[in-house]
């Protein structure tokens, strides 16, 4: 979510006129942390996700449903706890619409359980007994064996629920319960609170309200896509928008509306976001836009003049904006209202954090395609399936001599978008693409002893102007505070983040989050994709594993990435060969396993971190075979050149090698075969389970277009799989039978 700072926000003009203070004490502010911090060691892995979720209203007789701009209503109640200075099991936090609420757990998760955890895997413990053990000598069919029983569940919720006092806060019987835990006991609670997170919404929401982890809300700019019924106004306010009204901007904060207003301000106009539409049999050829129907007014409430100015701005938008074959969308809202999926890890010193750092950002297009999940946009089927390109436009505040560079320095990049530079000092001959950044700053912060690298990166993000200045925060003490520092830092929205603990928290470790995730629609599949990536962490540095590749096939895998199904159809750039130390390949090679040979095939061929050997270090390879392995037979004497064993071969070795008990491998077990079928195309992404569902529907045309009826069908069904009146397997099997029902009927003509 980002830097909140209290008070009084400055114009536009008033901002710019201070951009180059705030920028000046940013970088004395991390020069300062730097060195206060750089010697910093933590002892504990620490972690925590955030999920965002979307308040949604079903209107059973018109068959819509809206987003519920009611945010700061459930905020005030759900951040009691947390403001009496109560112990939590989780924290909430505004998001950019006013329909999206932000939960993060109570405190980061560890190594060594906290008293929260303690809890959680206490109240969980049952659940998970009766989960997990019919499936102890079976690991293979756990997903379909042991989804959740509605009932159960139920009842396992208000257990949970029941150890707390006032729905959040911790009662001291629950916190002080014993129980036995291990490194990586972790995993049996990170669902158990996203559950408890979701609950805890749910029961302060209204009749036919609901939250949903979503990615973007389907129906997001059309109209009357609000409850209460807000409309726009493209003449004054905030976003200026044809389609998205001021109102479902988060009004509690002046941040949200501040930052949609400056970013148009700097760059001049709307900002204008594009997305190829999905082609479908009747869809329109080209596909046009007409903005004039598009338009969200209430032409009810404003009279005909008034009408009849927003329909001119509508057709000179058109005239100039619209291309053929896109969607068009002309606000932040349609990026920053969308949810999504984050992870911080605290690493235990700064040159750990800068490895962890480098080392996921290859993994970053990886992950976004295994997790999917965005591929309707304004009521139209997109033919992308994530809902990265459309923030990055959403949050473009470049001029337009910033973007072509004909008057002033070119920069390439929206200040949304995916990294440019590995910032550990051996990986800087991966860095091969142009990265701008301010050489004034860089010089300064060489001049303080900091790491090039490192100065490099900062100095990338102080290009960019500061969106949002409080007055009364504009005089602080560099030595104490680094809010300048943050202002930079929590508006360059990249794929990761390098965190450096705050100058007035320096407690905090070094960290870094990983950012490209998409949300999923269950908590299961949520706590999936975290324990995942927190497993990877841990092979990364136990393996010292080295899975760079250089940063132009970084970037090329992100725009391939984004692309309709590329999960099943397209190809990665992954390095070629991966080298571990001898005392783990020794203990690998001696393993019996399906990659074993595999593995012995990259140990023979060990990665070479020199710069000659970095163009040909890599290999395509599809999700599956990144994920899983590669199917290559490796006989005794050939060496079959760009072969993967696969991470999740790869993370089972690892877990082999420490000491972990039973139960909690089970579990461990359980995410990552959901994460192997995911790779292997056995349970389908959100992206592909929702398109199933809008092709597969009555209504549909094939013509693109996702009708009114056919969002609150879809959202009506997610709504009865997040609250497990169904299952996911059941869901599914419901899609395709429609899907298969409508696509048969159809062929014979
Ligand atoms: P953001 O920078 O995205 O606004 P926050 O820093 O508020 O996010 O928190 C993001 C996540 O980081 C949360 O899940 C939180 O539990 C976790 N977190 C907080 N402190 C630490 C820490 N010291 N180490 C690792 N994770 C942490
Ligand atoms: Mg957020
Ligand atoms: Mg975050």
């Amino acid at each position: 979510m980002g830097l909140l700072s209290v008070g009084e926000p400055l114009s536009w003009p008033e901002t710019k006129s201070y951009a180059e203070y705030i920028r000046e004490h940013g970088i004395k502010q991390f020069i300062n942390l730097y060195n206060l911090c750089k010697t910093k060691t933590s002892e504990v892995l620490k972690f925590g996700d955030e999920i965002e979720y979307m308040i949604l209203k079903f209107d059973d007789q018109s068959k819509k449903v809206r987003v519920s701009n009611r945010a700061i209503e459930l905020l005030k109640i759900l951040q009691e706890p947390e403001e009496n200075g109560q112990d939590c099991v989780s924290l909430w936090r505004p998001e950019f619409g006013a329909y999206m609420v932000e939960g993060t757990p109570g405190q980061p998760y560890s190594m060594n359980p906290t008293p929260l955890e303690q809890y959680l895997m206490t109240a969980n413990h049952d659940q998970q007994q009766d989960s997990y053990s019919a499936s102890n000598n079976d690991n293979i069919n756990m997903m379909n064996e042991h989804n959740y029983n509605a009932e159960d569940d139920d009842k396992n919720v208000e257990d949970d629920a029941s150890m707390m006092d006032n729905n959040n806060k911790l009662t001291s019987s629950s916190s002080s319960s014993s129980s036995s835990s291990t490194p990586f006991s972790f995993v049996n609670v990170i669902e158990a609170n996203m559950r408890l997170r979701r609950k805890q919404v749910i029961d302060l929401l209204n009749e036919n309200e609901t939250i949903l982890s979503i990615s973007p809300f389907p129906s997001l700019g059309t109209f009357d896509f609000c409850e209460p019924s807000s409309f726009v106004h493209p003449t004054y306010g905030y976003s200026r928008s044809l389609f998205f009204p001021d109102e479902a901007i988060y009004t509690g904060h002046p941040r949200f509306r501040t930052l949609a207003n400056n970013i148009r301000e700097r760059r001049g106009r709307n900002v204008d976001i594009y997305l190829p539409i999905f082609r479908d049999q009747n869809t329109s050829s080209p596909f046009r836009e007409n903005f004039v129907d598009s338009l969200n007014i209430d032409p009810t409430s404003i009279d005909d003049e008034e009408k009849e100015k927003y329909e001119e701005i509508a057709r000179e938008r058109e005239r100039i904006f619209r291309k053929d074959d896109h969607i068009y969308m002309d606000a932040m809202g349609f990026g920053m209202g969308c949810c999504c999926l984050q992870v911080t890890f605290q690493a235990s010193n700064i040159d750990e954090a800068c490895c962890l750092y480098d080392q996921l950002a290859p993994l970053c297009p990886i992950m976004m395609a295994l997790s999917a999940a965005s591929p309707i946009f304004r009521g139209f089927l997109s033919d992308i399936d994530c809902r990265w390109s459309v923030i990055a436009q959403s949050v473009d505040d470049r001029t337009e001599a910033e973007i072509t560079g004909k008057s002033c320095r070119r920069i390439p990049k929206s200040r949304f978008d995916s990294i440019d530079l590995y910032i550990s000092r051996q990986n800087v001959d991966y860095n091969d693409i142009d990265v701008v950044y301010d050489e004034r700053y860089y010089q300064q912060m060489i001049d303080n002893q900091i790491p090039s690298s490192i100065a490099k990166h900062i100095a990338h993000l102080f290009i960019r102007d500061p969106l949002v200045i409080f007055k009364e925060k504009l005089d602080i003490d560099d030595t104490k505070e680094s809010d300048h520092f943050e202002n930079i830092q929590s508006t360059n929205w990249q794929t990761m983040r390098f965190k450096p603990p705050p100058l007035s928290q320096p407690e905090i470790g070094w960290r870094v989050e990983f950012r490209p995730m998409e949300l999923q629609l269950t908590d299961r599949e949520n706590a999936a994709l975290v324990i995942f990536v927190v497993l990877l962490t841990r092979l990364i540095l136990s393996f010292n594993l080295n899975l760079l590749i250089p940063m132009s096939k970084v970037e090329e895998n992100m725009k391939v990435a984004q692309e309709r199904d590329a999960l099943k159809h397209k190809r990665f750039w992954f390095r070629r060969n991966i080298s571990f130390p001898q005392n783990i390949r020794e203990h690998l090679r001696v393993r019996r396993c399906r990659a074993s040979k595999q593995l012995s095939h990259c140990f023979a061929s060990c990665s070479d971190r020199s710069a000659k050997n970095i163009e040909t270090c890599c290999v395509q390879l599809t999700i599956d075979e990144i994920i899983n392995g590669t199917d290559i037979d490796v006989n005794d004497d050939g060496i079959h050149d760009g072969g993967f064993p696969g991470l999740i071969p790869l993370l089972n070795f690892y877990l082999d090698s420490v000491e972990i008990d039973a139960e909690t491998r089970c579990t461990l077990n359980l995410y990552l075969r959901l994460i192997s079928r995911r790779a292997k195309g056995e349970l389908p992404t959100a992206a592909q389970l929702i398109r199933r569902f809008v092709i597969g529907h009555e209504d549909y045309q094939n013509d693109s277009r996702v009708s009114s009826k056919i969002v609150y069908d879809l959202l009506k069904q997610l709504d009865q799989l997040q609250t497990d009146q169904i299952t996911l397997e059941q869901l599914i099997t419901n899609i395709n039978q429609h899907f298969n029902n409508k696509t048969q009927t159809k062929t014979p003509d």
